[in-house]
């Protein structure tokens, strides 16, 4: 048996991590100050779809 391949390819920018929580340290009132970092590239899904045909031909 092969093994089967991943219907959706994983994002090559962030490599499957889309969502990054960056800690920018903390309040005064000792609350946890985060950031969330969302890929650009597969707006946050981790998976990248691969682009319509006609798409492609467009861009030709
Ligand atoms: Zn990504």
């Amino acid at each position: 048996m092969m093994p089967q391949t991943p219907a959706a390819r994983v994002c090559s920018h962030c490599d499957g991590f889309p969502v990054v929580h960056i800690t920018t340290g903390t309040t005064p009132d000792g609350q946890r100050r985060t950031l969330a970092a969302t890929c650009p590239v597969c707006k946050g899904t981790g998976t990248r779809r691969t682009l319509p045909a006609a798409l492609i031909r467009a861009g030709k």
